[in-house]
């Protein structure tokens, strides 16, 4: 069978991975001149398998009118005459409760333990692929203890869920993560997860982009699809797909195609909530002291995250729903350097760092939408928001076992298109 993968990033560059493991000839289309060069590109690094709770939660709408007046809260709302982001709006607020906050977490862990697994899998499988991957742990501090007791409570669940946690005081944050004696006074306290990993998101996709074009791949770069179009042929609804001035010819097709997905959809009749939380990212050098974390650490109540990447500290952060401009607000990377310099100040010099800025394709309940739609040949794989790093392998697993005509790996249950 012929399919296309409409998109390559991440999730793009995973589905066609476990497509071609079943034979299929894969087309992977992309508009760039290379992959990962839109929100895969420069990302937190995490791959954080038990951190998976959506941002839509119980205290959240509490916090709604410090965000619309602040500078530098960690996430910003700018209203806009846009009737997608209150449409979306609408369906966040609608999604802060504690049940639908706990059922989208433990939907969500399932698809992220799955993709530890094949994640585990690929390495030990694909020796050669280099994207500095480490399985350190991972570091969550909290600086207030309203913030610590509600993440107390979240670990009692998680660990029915199967994630091994422990509750760490400010001095033994310090101990397992000594680069944090500047910060450990300031805390109330820290949670480890020692199966947390890390990796550089660009290039686990540019290595994966190579062992795809190594078992015949092919890589469509530089192609903007321009259209989906629906037809009918006898019973069957099917659509065709239109870029770089002509149709190609495919058997089945996935679109994978981040924040952008939603337009190309909208012609077929299909509205699905996504909308872009911008957020940024900061990448330096680690300085000859080398006072940087070792285990992966989250500033909770910052919303600030920090990887070792080889010799590079990323450091990413901010979660704006303010519109569709891909520009960044140097305000806010400078707002992120400052937090950096306060957190690690021996870390690294951040006046150095390169920043980034990109689009999480969320949805607003943070699941993504994985599945068929009415149209025979058309499968959807979008939407992972703030962990599309994370589940891109159990993603593109879960496309392929559907469009094989098996039994997804995990229940696909809260990832179908929402009515
Ligand atoms: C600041 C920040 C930090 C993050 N940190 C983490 C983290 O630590 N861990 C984690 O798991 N996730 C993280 N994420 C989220 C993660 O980066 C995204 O969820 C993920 O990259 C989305 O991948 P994607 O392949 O779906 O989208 P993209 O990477 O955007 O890929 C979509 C591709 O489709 C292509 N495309 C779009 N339209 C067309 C078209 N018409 N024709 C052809 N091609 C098209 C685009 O060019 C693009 O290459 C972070 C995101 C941000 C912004």
């Amino acid at each position: 069978m012929h399919v296309l993968v409409l998109g390559g990033g991440v999730t793009g560059l995973a589905t066609a991975w476990y497509l071609a493991a079943d034979g299929h000839r894969v087309t992977i289309v992309e508009r760039n001149a290379g992959v990962a060069l839109e929100s895969s590109y420069a990302n937190g690094g995490q791959l954080s398998y038990c951190y998976v709770a959506p941002l839509a939660g119980p205290g959240i709408l509490s916090k709604l009118p410090r965000w619309l007046t602040q500078a530098h809260s960690p996430v910003r709302f700018r209203p806009r005459a846009d009737i997608d982001q209150w449409r979306w709006l609408l369906k966040f607020v609608r999604a802060c409760t504690q049940a639908q906050s706990e059922l989208a977490t433990r939907r969500l862990l399932r698809l992220s333990f799955l993709s530890r697994e094949l994640m585990r899998d690929l390495v030990t499988r694909e020796s050669s692929l280099s994207f500095d991957y480490k399985a350190a742990g991972k570091l969550v501090v909290y600086r207030n203890e309203e913030s610590f007791a509600s993440a107390r409570h979240l670990v009692d669940l998680q660990r029915d869920l199967g994630c091994e946690q422990r509750v760490l005081s400010p001095r033994e944050c310090a101990v397992v993560e000594p680069s944090l004696s500047a910060l450990a006074p300031k805390l109330a306290g820290g949670i480890f997860t020692p199966s947390e990993e890390t990796a550089d998101c660009y290039k686990f996709c540019t290595a994966l982009a190579e062992l795809l074009g190594s078992r015949n791949v092919q890589f469509m770069l530089g192609t903007e699809v321009t259209a989906l179009r629906a037809r009918t042929l006898g019973r069957a609804s099917r659509i065709s797909v239109h870029a770089g001035g002509r149709e190609i010819e495919a058997d089945q097709v996935v679109l994978c195609a981040g924040t952008a997905s939603a337009d190309l959809l909208k012609p077929l009749g299909l509205r699905i909530p996504l909308y872009p939380l911008k957020g940024y990212s900061l990448t330096a050098r680690i300085g000859e002291r080398g006072a940087a974390p070792r285990a992966s650490v989250t500033d909770f109540d910052r919303k600030v995250v920090y990887a070792r990447l080889g010799d590079r500290l990323r450091i990413a952060g901010m979660a704006d729903i303010t519109g569709r401009d891909p520009k960044p607000d140097p305000a806010r990377i400078e707002s992120l350097r400052a937090e950096a310099a306060q957190a690690f100040p021996e870390a690294a010099d951040y006046g150095l760092a390169d920043a980034w800025c990109g689009l999480r394709p969320a949805t607003p309940t943070s699941t993504p939408i994985i599945g068929p739609t009415g149209f025979d040949n058309l499968w959807l794989n979008l939407g992972q928001g703030a962990l599309g790093f994370t589940l891109a392998l159990a993603s593109g697993l879960l496309v392929s076992e559907l469009i094989g005509g098996r039994t997804p790996s995990v229940p696909l249950d809260g990832f179908g298109l929402p009515a």
